[in-house]
């Protein structure tokens, strides 16, 4: 039996209590979906957009993993874009410039083509952690702006943040108003909904246990064998198939979020007037945003060693009682935490195992809208349009010859080392 949805603010106020049923007995399909988070969900409605025959299995809820518990943020490009300019030079820099808001464009497609509630908000910020980050920003911006692609960028100098945010804790930023901030969980279950409306075959507690490439491909969980054409293994970071170019790729880390009591409007109003989602310039940062209910959603403490904190409210509220000391007395009604796939490129990992069987993972925190054109990007390869497909699977990933455990030790020793800097 699989298991239910963790404890979270989006648990708790989620559209939809849709259950699926268990995969019993012999399928067959075009393709079979390993995952039911935003990677599994989004591509097989992609897929049956297109026509396609999909059975989608999941091991435990639509939307269980990192996909119905983050932190909302619908953040424009992908992670890891210095190491794609780096290793594709002009070909990933037009790349990066096609896909920074495809992500962006298919959410909003679908919450208006399926009318999905998901509270779906536009305007997000990096704000400046510290004075020497903001430099750096700015030459973002305005490099973006000088290629003519910068529409819906604004600077925000250290002097107008009293405008932007009740905190004086930052030295300026940037607002990205393409961007924006959403319910991912009723997102995630919205377009669940809407595949299975085109004849997706979704299933619940179906663990797949094994894969057996060839074609055609057989998938089996306990009480199911699905025959397919193409596997699709769309997972940040909990599947099993670590096999050969995947193995040592991607290592899950914790990170956490507390969720307020809902805050009165004057109280909302004075922390964030213009209701942005926000994420510091950190390495290891913060971020945060309101919920449709006035509370603030706020996270951090992203975790590599990958224990979790013993007491999430302990570990969270201090940081967030500093940048709003007007929280100090609020109640956390919801704490709850999650896994990011981070692979040391911070170039999401897209690619093939054998010809037929597709994966993508390592999303490195920014997978909201990453992971829906990540799996526009293997649909469109199982349909024969290799492009975008074959520049990812070009990227020279860094891999850690070692076992999960000692992986993460690794990574935590990395990270400490950011943190410090992030520090000074
Ligand atoms: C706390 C937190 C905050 C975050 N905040 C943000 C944010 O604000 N903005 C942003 O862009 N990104 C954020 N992220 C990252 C983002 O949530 C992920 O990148 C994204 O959801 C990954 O989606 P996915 O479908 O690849 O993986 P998941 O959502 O993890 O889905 C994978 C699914 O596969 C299933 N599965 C695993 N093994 C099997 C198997 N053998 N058989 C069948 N099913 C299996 C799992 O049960 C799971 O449901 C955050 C992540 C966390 C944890």
């Amino acid at each position: 039996m699989g298991e239910d949805h963790v404890k979270s603010y989006y648990a708790a106020t989620a559209n939809d209590g849709a259950r699926y049923p268990r995969a019993q007995g012999e399928m067959t399909a075009d393709v079979c979906v390993v995952g039911g988070g935003f990677s599994g969900i989004s591509a097989a409605l992609t897929l049956a957009e297109r026509g396609y025959s999909v059975v989608l299995l999941e091991a435990n809820r639509i939307g269980w993993g990192a996909s119905g518990r983050n932190g909302g943020q619908m953040i424009a490009g992908i992670s890891g874009e210095h190491n794609i300019e780096r290793q594709l030079g002009a070909q990933g820099r037009e790349l990066l410039r096609a896909i920074r808001y495809r992500g962006h464009e298919i959410i909003e497609g679908r919450v208006a083509k399926y009318g999905i509630a998901c509270d779906l908000k536009h305007g997000w910020m990096e704000a400046a952690a510290r004075e020497k980050h903001m430099p750096h920003l700015r030459d973002y911006v305005e490099r973006r702006q000088a290629e003519g692609d910068g529409a819906g960028l604004e600077i925000v100098e250290p002097h107008e943040m009293a405008h932007v945010l009740g905190t004086k804790i930052y030295h300026g930023g940037y607002i990205d108003r393409r961007s924006g901030h959403l319910h991912p969980l009723n997102l995630c279950h919205g377009e669940a909904r809407a595949a299975a409306s085109l004849g997706v075959k979704i299933f619940e507690d179906s663990q797949v246990l094994e894969i057996k490439g060839g074609s055609p491909c057989f998938v089996t969980t306990a009480q199911a064998r699905i025959k397919a054409a193409s596997v699709i293994l769309a997972g940040s970071t909990e599947h099993q198939f670590q096999r050969g170019p995947l193995r040592g790729l991607t290592f899950p880390t914790g990170s956490y979020i507390i969720a307020t009591e809902p805050l009165d409007e004057a109280t909302a109003q004075a922390i964030n007037p213009q209701d942005l989602a926000v994420a510091d310039s950190n390495i290891v940062l913060d971020y945060f945003r309101m919920s449709a209910d006035r509370r603030l959603l706020f996270g951090g403490r992203c975790n590599y060693s990958n224990r979790d904190p013993a007491d999430l409210r302990a570990s969270l509220r201090p940081r967030l009682v500093e940048i709003f000391p007007a929280l100090a007395d609020k109640r956390i009604d919801f704490a709850w935490g999650g896994r990011i796939g981070i692979v040391l490129t911070r170039v999401p990992a897209i690619g093939r195992l054998e010809p037929n069987v597709y994966y993508l993972q390592g999303y490195c925190g920014h997978g909201v809208n990453t992971t829906h054109l990540a799996a526009e990007i293997v649909c469109d390869a199982i349909a024969g349009t290799m492009e975008k497909f074959d520049l990812f699977e070009k990227i020279r990933h860094v891999r850690l010859p070692v076992g999960r455990w000692m992986g993460n030790q690794m990574l935590a020793l990395g990270m400490l080392y950011y943190r410090l800097r992030d520090l000074l």
